[in-house]
């Protein structure tokens, strides 16, 4: 993986670069930091939750408003604990510990190399191999006995799959047809790091689709591609993309085939999205564990069945990092360096930042009269201070996709410049038409 960085295409140190990028300009902080931090959990900051509400809406609209047979849903971080039991997470949702007995640092045996401890470097230290449950356990009410034990949930399908009666009955959908939900997901990792790759407290997007058992087989390829290609929409590099299929050793206890989609990071290739056939396994044991039918049945056949499940599962934070990493850029212009992020203009957190020239001339009062008319419809930023060149390379590094100048001509013919982030071209527009000038252009390149 030393080389990993040239082999990927980033610029060099990328993950470093990033990190201090997003803390800079107010992407991602690390959570309570003035108390030195806490192990694996980031905050967003103003330009963070904007990105990552952008992010979570496009997969919304994606996999909810732009499909008749997919429902949305939202249901509790807190369930009963048998779903837990039923779902095989009390049991089997482990990964192998070990502890070098030498400096006591745990690592997952799973991702050691050798026999050599990464922290200390001492050889023959670790200790053997125990399972260690990434669930974190808490209590319900006011008794901490075992019958009051509660957890954090670790996914959000279950959620999905004790609510599929119920969304299947009031929404009256017919097989084929999924339900989608986006939420908080708890693991307590061993070996968690990356920045934002592998964190404690993360949010999921996923999709558990509803299918006949013998359609299941067509189902997970059409859903393998149509995941795809709305990555390939988000604006990632396809040469950094690619699928990953588990090997019969990889794969969930539930799962009958599983394909992640990969990224090419400056760490390597990793997951952030995996696509699961889980069979009958889910539905058929929360049958099993709450006494209650969770079979189907087909009105058009007469058919009574236990559905099979392809469920699309995504990381949110995870998913936002591969955008990131993919937007940064360093380029050079008439001998300047600037960084940039190249955002889909759909996920920029400001759509469009607005300066007036110089700060007299009264071009500061007509730029806020623009901003304030603009904010009605889009993100906007107001920005006075500094030279010119360096409010636009604030912005390049916000990921602002326009840039509005009111200058001297503005104040003789009512336009304004619109600089374009990727392209550096500026157009004049004039103001009473610039909101439907910004409208095309985003519309241009839907999401
Ligand atoms: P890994 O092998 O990386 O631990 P996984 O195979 O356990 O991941 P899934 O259970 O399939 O992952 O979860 C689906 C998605 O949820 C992942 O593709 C990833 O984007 C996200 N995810 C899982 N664990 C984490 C985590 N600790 N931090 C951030 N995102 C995560």
């Amino acid at each position: 993986m030393a080389n990993g960085e040239s082999e990927s295409g980033h610029a060099p140190d990328l993950m470093n670069k990033l990190t201090s990028l997003c803390k800079r300009r107010g992407f991602v902080f690390q959570s309570s930091e003035i108390y030195g931090g806490v192990g694996s959990v980031y905050d967003y900051g103003s330009l963070g939750v904007e990105l990552k509400n952008n992010l979570r809406q496009a997969w919304w609209r994606e996999m909810v408003h732009r499909r008749a047979d997919i429902e949305g849903l939202d249901s509790g971080i807190l369930m009963n604990s048998r779903v837990w039991e039923a779902s095989g997470h009390v049991e089997g949702f482990t990964d192998p510990l070990v502890e070098c007995r030498n400096c006591h640092r745990r690592f997952r045996a799973d991702e050691l190399e050798g026999v050599q401890c990464p922290s200390c470097g001492m050889s023959g230290t670790f200790t053997e191999p125990r399972q260690f449950n990434l669930m974190f356990k808490t209590f319900m009410g006011p008794v901490e006995d075992e019958g009051a034990v509660a957890y954090l949930r670790p996914e959000t399908a279950q959620g999905i799959y004790v609510n599929f009666r119920n969304v299947h009955e009031t929404a009256r959908q017919k097989i084929p047809f999924g339900i989608a939900q986006i939420g908080k997901a708890f693991r307590n990792e061993i070996t968690p790091g990356n920045f934002i790759f592998r964190t404690r407290e993360f949010e999921q997007m996923e999709m558990q689709y509803f299918v006949k058992p013998g359609k299941d087989a067509e189902w997970f390829e059409a859903w393998m591609e149509r995941r795809m290609d709305w990555v390939r929409r988000l604006g990632i590099t396809p040469e950094r993309l690619r699928f990953h299929e588990h090997g019969a050793d990889e794969l969930a206890h539930y799962a009958k085939t599983a394909f992640d989609i990969q990224y090419h990071f400056p760490f390597g290739w990793q997951e952030f999205e995996g696509i699961h056939n889980r069979t009958d396994f889910d539905l058929s044991r929360h049958q099993e564990f709450s006494g209650k039918k969770l079979e189907y049945f087909d009105p058009a056949s007469g058919d009574r069945f236990v559905p099979y499940v392809i469920e699309t599962s995504a990381g949110l934070d995870r998913t936002l990092l591969v955008v990131l990493a993919d937007a940064y850029a360093e380029e050079e212009i008439e001998g300047e360096k600037r960084v940039l992020l190249r955002l889909h203009p759909h996920l920029a957190p400001i759509k469009a930042a607005v300066f007036p020239l110089v700060k007299k001339d009264g071009m500061p009062e007509v730029a806020s009269r623009v901003a304030d008319s603009l904010r009605e419809s889009l993100p906007v930023f107001y920005d006075e201070t500094g030279s010119i060149g360096r409010r636009y390379r604030r912005q390049d590094e916000a990921g602002t996709p326009y840039c509005i100048t009111i200058d001297g001509v503005t104040l003789e013919d009512e336009t304004v410049t619109v600089r374009d982030r990727d392209t550096l071209l500026q157009e004049r527009v004039p103001i009473a038409g610039l909101r439907q000038h910004l409208q095309a252009a985003l519309d241009a390149d839907p999401l």
